[in-house]
């Protein structure tokens, strides 16, 4: 990973409008790449770009994040205590859903399956597992390997990109 910088700029390409200025006002020529990802390696932070863009698409991130917080362990624990009574009810909202006939049953059902899928997300990052630079989403996404080719790829792309600081 490059240490040019303290931050990198990321584009969010569902925002992305494709009007091409940031291609024009980048000096290193990152924002230019195939992938239609801003290159990692070859910004240098200067922000000109997330400035320059109309649709507020791109972010300036750090490259080293600060150390997550200490969680209580009692904390912790209700918060997965919580998501497994989720989990439980988006099982018994699947259920209905399927049985249902009625479309509007089934569009509440599939908008209360989306809010519980929600509320664990913020349940497992106020727990520590989803902030990056976590030891226990690094262990995490370890765990997962192995079961899909493509996956994997992903997994060890994230692996080589992040830090573990705690
Ligand atoms: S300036 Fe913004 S909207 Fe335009 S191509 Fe770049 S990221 Fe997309
Ligand atoms: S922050 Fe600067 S170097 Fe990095 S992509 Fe944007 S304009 Fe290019």
């Amino acid at each position: 990973m490059s240490t040019k910088s303290e931050r990198y700029a990321y584009r969010d390409l569902k925002i992305c409008t494709k009007d091409c200025l940031c291609l024009f006002v980048c000096p290193t020529g990152a924002t230019d790449n195939e992938t239609g990802q801003i290159d990692f390696d070859k910004c240098i932070g200067c922000g000109v770009c997330a400035a320059s863009c109309p649709s507020k698409a791109i972010s300036m991130l750090p490259r080293v994040y600060p150390k997550q917080k200490e969680k209580d362990k009692q904390v912790i624990k209700e918060l997965f205590r919580l998501a497994d009574s989720k989990i439980e009810q988006i099982k018994t909202l699947e259920y209905l859903m399927n049985k249902s006939s009625n479309e509007d049953e089934k569009r509440l059902y599939k908008a209360l399956i989306h809010s519980n899928k929600v509320m664990i997300e913020d349940m497992m990052r106020e727990a520590g597992y989803m902030l990056p630079q976590s030891s226990n989403t690094n262990k995490l996404l370890i765990s997962i390997r192995g079961k899909d080719e493509e996956v994997d790829k992903i997994i060890d792309k994230l692996l080589d990109k992040l830090e573990v600081n705690d």
